[in-house]
């Protein structure tokens, strides 16, 4: 017979740091968040429980769904023409949801392949398109220099009657991102996924704007979508319920993921009080400039991207002598800096600096890299 175990709870790891977290995703939050997290956990206000055991239709949480709603309406400027949306299923979801709904029946949309996360939303449009006569076109690709760059807007081959553009505002893995946004007849549908709140965004350019919270808003679980209404109204009909925008639009359908918009709705308050958007872009400016700084002080170190197409959330680059990444990747983690590798595909180091990100991270990582190069150059 089974003999009855007693659940052991993991000792707590007071004796551990936290590092300099350079994650490109899920990413850093900020610790005052995560401290305050930590606090509510058994205990949520008055309630005698936590947020995660209650209804999702409680006044308590509905107060925190209005909540992390209202914090995206104020930093972001948006109207009551905006629909707020926390959807699951990640941002490749939207890849799918975005052209079953918006692709018509003979249409056809604009796509700028400029990365991976770019060419999968691509592939995905294109098999919605299938099944209706339907085009995704690529009106801009830069695959052939392994997405190191953002194509010139001159060059784009738009059409002037497709449904939208679709574009990847910041590329994770590329370690590139629009240093404008893309001017177009059709209203843009962004993934900004990776660089979503870091700066302001234009948005009567816009129809719909996608964010897998996990790298810059919160952690893993909720997607934030913000869709234009005049553009909602466009939507094909007969949709399965649940990938039908309207079905979210209209009410909260089904059990949204609690814990995390619970987490989102704090982060959002967070940003607020570092002085918003402006504010954060400012920092972000700041980080961005110091560490391409180092890259581009020496030749020991070089950057992937093609500079004016630089990102300010993901930094890419290489030493001059690639075997010594390894050694780079390995001793930065000994002295407390974290998760510094290029993605698989581009090999190289990549530093993730989202707005949770410290100056002070960055700080540190710009003294390694200095110390590293004084030992191995
Ligand atoms: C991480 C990322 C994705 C994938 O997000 P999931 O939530 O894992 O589906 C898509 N687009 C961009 C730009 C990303 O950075």
């Amino acid at each position: 017979m089974m003999q009855p175990v007693e659940y052991e709870p993991t000792p707590p790891s007071a004796d551990h740091a936290r590092l300099h977290n350079f994650s490109a995703g899920p990413g850093t939050l900020p610790l005052v968040v995560m401290e305050e997290v930590k606090s509510e956990i058994p205990i949520y206000g008055d309630l005698g429980s936590s947020i995660m055991e209650i209804s999702h239709r409680s006044p308590a949480y509905t107060k925190v769904d209005e909540d992390a709603k209202q914090h995206l309406r104020d930093l972001l400027g948006l109207g009551d023409d905006w629909h707020i949306l926390f959807l699951q299923g990640g941002a490749s979801m939207q890849f799918h949801q975005v052209p079953l709904n918006f692709l018509p029946e003979g249409g056809s949309a604009d796509y700028l392949n400029t990365g991976e996360w770019a060419r999968k939303a691509l592939k995905e449009a294109t098999i919605v398109g299938k099944s209706r006569n339907a085009t995704a076109r690529a009106a801009a690709s830069s695959e052939d220099k392994n997405y190191s760059y953002i194509p010139d807007a001159d060059t784009w081959d738009l059409d002037d009657d497709a449904a939208y553009l679709h574009y990847t505002s910041n590329n994770t893995i590329f370690g590139t991102q629009f240093a404008d946004e893309p001017e177009a007849n059709a209203p843009l549908v962004c993934d900004a996924s990776s660089d979503f709140l870091s700066r302001p965004l234009t948005l009567d350019r816009y129809g719909l704007i996608y964010a897998g919270a996990q790298k810059n808003i919160g952690p893993a679980g909720v997607t934030v979508v913000l869709v234009k209404d005049n553009v909602l109204q466009t939507r094909q009909s007969g949709l399965p319920t649940m990938l039908d925008y309207g079905t979210h639009a209209a009410k909260m359908f089904n059990t949204p993921p609690v814990f995390a918009v619970y987490m989102v709705e704090k982060v959002l308050r967070w940003l607020k009080d570092q002085g918003g958007i402006r504010g954060i872009q400012t920092l972000n400016d700041r980080k961005a400039d110091l560490l391409y700084g180092a890259i581009d002080a020496t030749d020991f170190y070089r950057g992937t991207a093609r500079v004016d197409s630089r990102s300010k959330m993901n930094v890419t680059f290489r030493i001059a002598d690639e075997n010594l990444e390894p050694v780079f990747i390995e001793q930065a983690k000994k002295e407390g800096l974290l998760a510094l590798k290029g993605h698989r595909s581009v090999g190289g180091l990549r530093a993730s600096i989202y707005n949770a990100c410290e100056l002070e991270s960055v700080e540190a990582l710009v003294q390694f890299m200095q110390e590293f190069q004084r030992h191995n150059g």
